[in-house]
């Protein structure tokens, strides 16, 4: 009971893991194994009970180790540390973001039924919703920020009369341009197409500023979805996501994982409960230069808008929405500069210190072109309407020091300035 007061940054290095269980090993050990041995056929049996589902867990009871598709020990100490975060009772990993996205989504959407989603998604969600789910005969309903409800749940009764969505999924910020959504309003739409019988089941894509500046579960959302690729991992070295939420969700789709073997290994895992350590230091210290560097880009002659968290309009709606749910602007910038492709391509290629890369939330900062990059799969109409337009830039600030960054920014954007008015001479 101790543990519930401390802060899940004290928590870090021990929750869930007794030393002297593993020969004193102040670190967990990484169970660089298939398959654990029962104590008796009694207790191999309780186990696949609580595996499968097929019963709910006696007064005390834990589940152990059975075969490493279904659990592990680095992996289980991992999912309890990260429930931590998000006050979850429950988590689980996965090999990919997607792996969790796809294991979920599919252990809630069913053929012939509907999933409702609020666009721009990331990329690979985008995909596997257009191109993968209609596969299954499942019918999909989008809407953008800044929808009423009303309206929203007006369009999945016009296009699906009838029919209540199982699943509404969200992800907010959205990449790349950090347009957020009202988790609460969406949480009272799941609510409006939830029946006694079936459930709607509402899932928040945390990835940007998550698990440490925002909780969507206490705004009314049921899992929490991550790449924990990104700020989770930290560091550019591991491929890997996650979920939290009630004991009950994630264990139907934890039952789900045992038969796409969506699982996450023992080395990854073990290298998260590393990462996991310092995730709220890292996410603290890149918010803090992220300010400082989109602060140097809002005043540059070559730089038309920044899209960042931390720049909203005073008195607009999303202002009000980021200060009900977002504990920090967090470290992803987008911004236009002045120009197109050209100018947008002559600056990432001059762009010293950052690395030219896709991906974000590590320690090293990482600079890319979401019109040809991230986001080439979206229709060119959707990302004019979107705001991805071939001027975008987008940075995810990393641990280097601030006016590092912002040496190597304007040595860049000086670059573009000087080609540019050579150009007009
Ligand atoms: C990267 C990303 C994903 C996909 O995660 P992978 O670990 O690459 O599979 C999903 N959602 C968001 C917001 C992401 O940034």
């Amino acid at each position: 009971m101790m543990n519930k007061q401390m802060k899940p940054e004290s928590l870090m290095m021990s929750h869930a893991y007794d030393a002297h269980e593993h020969q004193g090993a102040v670190k967990c050990p990484v169970y660089q194994t298939s398959t654990f041995a029962f104590n008796s056929c009694e207790e191999g049996k309780a186990f696949f009970e609580l595996a499968y589902g097929l019963r709910d867990k006696r007064e005390g009871e834990e589940m152990g180790m059975i075969y490493s598709r279904l659990n592990h020990p680095n992996m289980d100490i991992l999912e309890k540390r990260l429930a931590l975060w998000d006050e979850a009772e429950a988590g689980a990993f996965f090999s990919s973001g997607m792996a969790a996205i796809s294991t979920t989504i599919l252990s809630f959407v069913k053929p012939g039924e509907v999933l409702l989603f609020s666009s721009p998604v990331y990329g690979g969600t985008d995909h596997f919703i257009h191109h993968v789910l209609p596969q299954f005969n499942i019918g999909v309903v989008s809407f953008v920020k800044g929808e009423k409800e009303d309206v929203i749940i007006e369009r999945v009764e016009k296009n699906y009369p009838g029919r209540r969505p199982s699943m509404v999924y969200v992800e907010t910020p959205g990449n790349p341009t950090n347009s957020i959504i009202d988790i609460e309003m969406v949480a009272r739409i799941a609510r409006y197409f939830s029946s006694e019988e079936k459930k709607c089941v509402f899932a928040v894509d945390n990835t940007f500023l998550g698990p440490v500046f925002q909780h969507p579960l206490q705004f009314g959302a049921d899992l929490v979805v991550y790449s924990a690729t990104k700020f989770i991992g930290g560091h550019s070295d591991v491929v890997a996501g996650a979920i939290t939420g009630s004991a009950n969700l994630v264990g139907q789709v934890k039952v789900m994982r045992t038969f796409f073997g969506s699982q996450l290994d023992p080395n990854s895992s073990w290298l998260l409960q590393r990462s996991l350590e310092t995730i709220k230091i890292r996410m603290e210290a890149q918010a803090k230069s992220a300010l400082v560097v989109a602060n140097f880009l809002k005043d540059h002659p070559m730089v038309d808008k920044v899209h960042f968290l931390g720049m909203l309009d005073a008195d607009s709606e999303m202002q009000q929405i980021f200060n009900k749910q977002c504990l920090s602007a967090g470290s992803m910038i987008a911004f236009d500069i002045a120009g197109g492709e050209k100018e947008a391509f002559m600056f990432l290629d001059n762009l010293k210190l950052f690395k030219l890369a896709v991906s974000l939330g590590s320690t090293e900062s990482l600079a890319e072109h979401p019109a040809t990059m991230t986001h080439v799969d979206v229709s060119a109409e959707d990302r004019e309407k979107l705001g991805i337009s071939p001027s975008l830039v987008r940075l995810s600030i990393g641990l280097e020091d601030p006016q590092d960054l912002i040496e190597q920014i304007a040595n860049a954007l000086e670059v573009v300035k000087r080609a540019n008015s050579s150009a007009i001479c």
